[in-house]
């Protein structure tokens, strides 16, 4: 027979990259598709940085995970916190006790930040992962002017200084975005501050900007931020971060009371409690097909995954590595129903791309691709059109290219607005169906203690960050 009568059903963790891809590439197949996220948004992560630097609203960057599949007939969602697996009984388990039965298991459930054991980056940084650290990230910039513009003897001890850690495209593109804001829009709105007293700061442990890149983009990355006022601490090493500054290897300190971390991540901390093997940064050991050893019906894609190269070299993890990985196991789950042999993944690289701020990027083709190169004007298109492409939704598309062209004519940027920095969206219970408040938040229950994620931890922090 070639499919069993009953449809067997596959639940996806995560409606990231890779779990939205599987979910669609699985339109047609007789499955059922169950999608389990903690939001019930899908979070389009590579512009939430213009989000925090309020170029673009929330909305424009994110969108409604059933509203994407409302013509997908096998398709079903829920909006949960998975906190386990139940590998002998084939079941999710959900906070709150709730539990999902699966035939087969794909994990996407993402990354989280790395702080690799820094004293006080846990405390006091801000992580730019989700849409609610986005917008923390922005509500407290502001609120950083607005306190300095009641004092502005905060400026001189740099309430206005921002400290990036991380050289990578997240860091450089965050920098960018920054000191056009600094420069272009906010002397409008405070006259009365001397705003090129306020530094935006990068630091780098390595000696140059964007490490997967080659030497002509970086250097140009350099040069462009450079001339944009960026300070760049280049081949220096944060050892401690205090609520008033960040301290370098050299000694130095500096004064700062926004740090944004976007140095490195690692697998979900949810695999911590799945029993797995790991590969390095948490990712999760995969067969080359993509399926977990000894457990042909259980996949892990996208940040999560430990897939690998021809040459043992762990996959990058960013969007196009996520979205083939989608692909690759629908594929497999649909070879598996039909008794055929599985294939290996292969991830087909069509290079990188990152922004350096108004009419500069970088653009990298693979070899495959003729290994062209672009930059400054044509690097900068390059980057928002490919964007646009990728970006959920019709809606998203066009207010985020309204937004652009409004932000690039006037120099303005509408969503400079000061809203309650909240807690992160897992920590929406089942039961209580709201966010929990800060008291509870200092004593919660003991499972959800137990199984608090990292980011979730992090996010709480910075809701509650001195300000
Ligand atoms: C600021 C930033 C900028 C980036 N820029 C780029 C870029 O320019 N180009 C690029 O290619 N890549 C970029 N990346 C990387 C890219 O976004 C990731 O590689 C990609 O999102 C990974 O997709 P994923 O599906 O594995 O995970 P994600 O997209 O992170 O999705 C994971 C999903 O799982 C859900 N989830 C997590 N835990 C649970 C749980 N316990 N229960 C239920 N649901 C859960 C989350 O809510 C989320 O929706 C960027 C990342 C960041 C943070």
């Amino acid at each position: 027979m070639l499919y069993p009568s009953k449809r067997p059903r596959v639940v996806i963790v995560g409606a990231g990259f890779a779990g939205l891809y599987a979910a669609k590439a699985l339109r047609r197949d007789p499955v059922e598709v169950l999608v389990i996220d903690q939001n019930n948004y899908h979070t389009f992560q590579p512009l939430i940085y213009q989000v925090a630097t309020a170029g673009l609203e929330p909305g424009d960057v994110a969108h409604n995970v059933r509203a994407i599949f409302h013509r997908q007939k096998n398709f079903a969602f829920r909006q949960a916190t998975v906190t386990g697996v139940d590998w002998e009984a084939k079941m999710l388990e959900l906070a709150g006790g709730a539990r999902e039965r699966f035939d087969y298991l794909i994990l996407a459930a993402g990354a989280v930040y790395n702080d690799f054991g820094i004293p006080g980056v846990k405390e006091h940084a801000f992580f730019l992962k989700s849409l609610t650290e986005a917008v923390n990230i922005r509500s407290h910039i502001l609120r950083q002017l607005e306190r300095a513009s009641a004092n502005p003897d905060l400026v001189d001890q740099g309430a206005l200084n921002i400290v990036i850690v991380g050289g990578g495209p997240t860091g450089v593109e965050m920098a960018g975005a920054l000191t056009e804001l600094f420069d272009r829009v906010l002397p409008q709105d405070y006259p009365e501050l001397d705003l090129a007293k306020a530094k935006i700061i990068l630091i780098e442990a390595m000696a140059f900007l964007l490490p997967p890149y080659s030497e002509a983009s970086r250097t140009y990355a350099e040069t462009v931020l450079r001339e944009r006022g960026v300070v760049l601490r280049l081949g220096s090493t944060l050892t401690a971060v205090h609520p008033h500054g960040v301290e370098l290897q050299s000694g130095e300190v500096i004064p700062t009371q926004t740090l944004i971390w976007a140095a490195g991540v690692r697998g979900h901390p949810l695999v911590d409690a799945l029993g797995l093997e790991l590969e390095r940064g948490h990712r999760i050991k995969v067969n080359p097909d993509l399926s977990l050893p000894g457990r042909p019906f259980a996949f892990a894609a996208g940040d999560l995954a430990g897939s690998k190269d021809a040459s043992g070299k762990l996959h990058p993890q960013v969007a196009p590595v996520a979205i083939q990985h989608g692909k690759h196991i629908a594929k497999t789950i649909r070879r598996q129903l039909r008794e055929e042999p599985t294939r290996a993944f292969a991830y087909f690289d069509k290079g990188s791309m990152a922004i350096i701020g108004r009419n500069a990027g970088v653009a990298e083709l693979s070899p495959t691709l003729l290994g062209l190169r672009f930059r400054g004007l044509l690097g900068w298109l390059a980057w928002l059109f490919i964007h646009l492409i990728y970006l959920p939704g019709y809606q998203n598309r066009f207010s985020a290219l309204f937004n652009w062209v409004y932000n690039y004519l006037t120099f303005d940027r509408h969503s400079r607005l000061i809203t309650n920095m909240c807690p992160a969206l897992d920590e929406v219970t089942e039961t209580s169906h709201q966010v929990v408040p800060e008291q509870q938040v200092s004593k919660p229950p003991p499972r959800i203690a137990k199984r608090e994620t990292e980011a979730a931890a992090s996010s709480r922090r910075r809701a509650s960050h001195p300000t």
